[in-house]
């Protein structure tokens, strides 16, 4: 596995919206262990496709291993099926925005269904930190930037 080069704002990648991945895909394992190892080299804790210059809906998570051990998660396919009325709000960074924070309002739970890197479709609520990382990750999926939030 390696580190790829992280694609930074303005690069116009980040603002196309990434194309499905088709079931059976090959290169998924290579792709997606070369995200955890950027994402973790960067010290950051979600990482999208787009971010390393690959326009599919891809992203990986590890919420909580800069408090404790590794737990990564890929999501393939990812989509937000529900959300909560109630919102939480705050500070953002992105990777691919270096030294800037934005503060973003999102809906605090949010129902989202993926497929695994095996090919298990699965669905799940999640609330807090991952609840505002897995919509930071879609949004980049969509071309969407912590910037476009901004008060
Ligand atoms: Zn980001």
């Amino acid at each position: 596995m390696a580190v790829r080069p992280l694609v930074l704002h303005p690069d116009a990648r980040l603002r196309q919206v990434a194309a499905p991945v088709p079931q059976g895909a090959v290169g998924m394992d290579a792709l997606i262990g070369d995200m955890f190892d950027t994402m973790y080299a960067a010290y950051g804790r979600g990482l999208a496709a787009p971010q390393v210059g690959v326009g599919q809906r891809v992203f990986v998570m590890d919420a909580g291993w800069k408090a404790g051990p590794k737990t990564p998660c890929a999501f393939i396919n990812p989509v937000i099926v529900a959300r909560s009325g109630a919102t939480e709000t705050l500070t953002e960074a992105c990777l691919s925005i270096p030294e800037q924070e934005v503060t973003v309002t999102r809906p605090a739970q949010v129902q989202v269904t993926w497929t695994t890197l095996g090919g298990q479709d699965h669905s799940a609520w999640f609330s807090g930190f991952e609840a505002a990382c897995i919509q930071h990750e879609i949004d980049h999926l969509d071309g969407v930037l912590i910037l476009d939030h901004g008060s």
